[in-house]
C-alpha cells in the first residue's frame, strides 16, 4: 500500500474507534483534508482515495487548486480571513469556519451573491495567540447577524491549544459542544448552529468522541510533499 492510501486506512481506522467509544456513528464525521501545505497533484491524489471535502486557508490556494481540480470537491475555507480577500473566494466555497467578527459578516453580506455556510470560530481556551470569539460572546454575535440574510451560522469551530495536556484539550472540545448545544436551542433561524467543527491531526480522535462532526486534517493525512 502506499503512503497516502496507509495514512487514510489509519486515519479511518481511529474514526471508527472514536466513534465506537462514543456511541457515535461514522457517518456523522466527515473528514476535511486540509490541502493547504501540498499541492493539487496531491489533492487529486486525496480525492481519488475518496475523500470529497477540501479545506484551504489562503484564497490563492483555493482558487489555484479549483483551477486545476475538475472533481465535484465540497470546498472548506478554513483560515483567518482577512476583510479585504473576502470578495476573491466567497462564492467559490461551501463552508467558511472562520467567521469571527461583525466586519467580516458585514464584508460577506456585501460580496455574496448566496447564502454561505459559516462556522462560528471560538477562542474556548482564551489563549491571546489565537482568534475568534470568547464563548460568552457567541449568544450576542448570533443575534447581531440575523440582521445578515448571507449568513447562515451552521455551527461552532475551534482550534484546540498547542498543549500536551490531551485532558486540556478534552475540555476545550467539550466547552464547545457545550456552546453548541446551547446555542442550537435557541433554534434561531439564520442559525441552526447544530455542526461542530473541531480536531487536528493530534487531537481529532478526542474530537470525535467530544462530538466534532467535521475534523480538519492535514499532516496526518496529505503527508507533506517531500516525504510522499
Ligand atoms: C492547518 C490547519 C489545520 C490542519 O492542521 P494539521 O495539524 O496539519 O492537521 C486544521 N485547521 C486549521 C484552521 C488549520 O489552519
Amino acid at each position: 500500500m502506499d503512503a497516502l492510501k496507509r495514512r487514510i486506512a489509519d486515519i479511518d481506522h481511529e474514526i471508527a474507534a472514536a466513534c465506537e467509544r462514543s456511541g457515535r456513528e461514522r457517518s456523522d464525521v466527515t473528514v476535511v483534508a486540509v490541502t493547504k501545505q501540498v499541492s493539487a497533484e496531491r489533492a487529486e491524489e486525496v480525492i481519488s482515495e475518496g475523500i470529497f471535502h477540501l479545506g484551504e486557508n489562503r484564497s490563492e490556494g483555493l482558487l489555484g487548486k479549483q483551477q486545476q481540480i475538475k472533481d465535484p470537491v465540497t470546498w472548506h475555507f478554513i483560515g483567518n480571513v482577512q476583510s479585504r480577500k473576502v470578495k476573491d473566494f466567497i462564492n467559490q466555497i461551501d463552508y467558511l469556519h472562520a467567521l469571527d467578527r461583525i466586519s467580516l459578516a458585514k464584508e460577506i453580506q456585501k460580496r455574496a451573491d448566496r447564502t454561505i455556510n459559516c462556522f462560528v470560530q471560538v477562542n474556548v481556551s482564551g489563549e491571546e495567540s489565537k482568534s475568534g470569539l470568547s464563548s460568552e460572546e457567541v449568544g450576542p454575535f448570533l443575534d447581531e447577524v440575523a440582521a445578515f440574510d448571507k449568513i447562515r451560522v451552521v455551527g461552532l469551530m475551534t482550534m484546540a491549544p498547542f498543549t500536551e495536556d490531551t485532558e486540556f484539550i478534552r475540555y476545550v472540545f467539550r466547552s464547545l459542544r457545550e456552546l453548541r448545544d446551547d446555542m442550537a436551542a435557541k433554534q434561531l433561524d439564520h442559525a441552526p448552529c447544530s455542526l461542530l467543527s473541531m480536531g487536528m491531526s493530534n487531537d481529532y480522535s478526542i474530537a470525535i468522541e467530544e462530538g466534532a462532526t467535521h475534523v480538519r486534517i492535514g499532516t496526518a493525512l496529505v503527508g507533506t510533499e517531500s516525504e510522499g
